[in-house]
């Protein structure tokens, strides 16, 4: 069923990489699966889709327009031009937290080089302070200790209508995995928590939980 006709949404998926000179990079283990597989079935509802990705292996989901970037940086540009556009925003991108403070022109030499790091800037809250009452913005955590006050407390502060918790703790969930187990929190209401399943029916949950959400009814 095409229930997303007319309605455009931003999707951020995969790692970002920081360079630090001409060879090398700092980057982490996401591989833009959870984010394909949303931006896929918001494609399958009718939905005009813009998948902004960090570097990956995946090929683009049919119906999804995709923005290659490289960089946290290059995520934010991206992001905050496509924002006002938008019915709605799932940030599910890995972003760097740190990119080096400079890059180097020529690969370093010294084995005992230090590496200067500068903090990113955090793209879903900066959506968050530029949020229209008519858009929906819905983003990711991924803890390792007290979870749900975490994921909460992320909501507040990102200003985001839905969070959606994975935790690494769960054997065959998050990084690399083709399968996740969800827990969905939004600003009033209980959670709701899924078993264990692959991408694809995750993404599923999340998507009928944007569009039952009481923005876009
Ligand atoms: O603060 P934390 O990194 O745990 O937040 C995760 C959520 O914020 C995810 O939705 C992620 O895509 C988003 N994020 C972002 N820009 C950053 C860091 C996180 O959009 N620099």
């Amino acid at each position: 069923m095409q229930n997303f006709h007319d309605k455009k949404f931003l999707v951020t998926a995969g790692p970002t990489q920081e360079a630090i000179d001409p060879v090398r990079f700092i980057s982490n283990h996401s591989t833009g699966k959870m984010g394909y597989a949303v931006a896929a079935e918001l494609a399958s509802r009718g939905a005009e889709v813009v998948l902004v990705s960090g570097p990956t292996q995946l090929s683009v989901p049919e119906g999804v327009m995709r923005v290659d970037v490289v960089s946290a940086d290059d995520m934010y540009r991206e992001c905050t031009r496509l924002w006002p556009s938008m019915t709605g925003a799932v940030m599910c991108a890995a972003v760097a937290d740190f990119t080096p403070a400079k890059v180097s022109d020529v690969k370093i030499k010294s084995k005992n080089v230090t590496l200067e790091l500068k903090p990113t800037r955090d793209i879903a809250a900066e959506l968050g302070k530029a949020k229209r009452p008519d858009q929906i913005l819905v983003g990711f955590a991924l803890e390792t200790d007290n979870e749900q006050a975490n994921a909460i407390a992320k909501l507040g502060r990102k200003n985001l209508d839905l969070i959606v918790l994975n935790s690494l703790r769960d054997p065959g969930a998050g990084f690399g995995c083709d399968t996740n187990r969800i827990t969905i929190f939004s600003r009033d209401g209980s959670p709701a928590a899924y078993p264990l399943e692959t991408k694809q029916q995750a993404a599923v949950h999340i998507v009928d939980h944007i569009l039952h959400h009481p923005l876009l009814v």
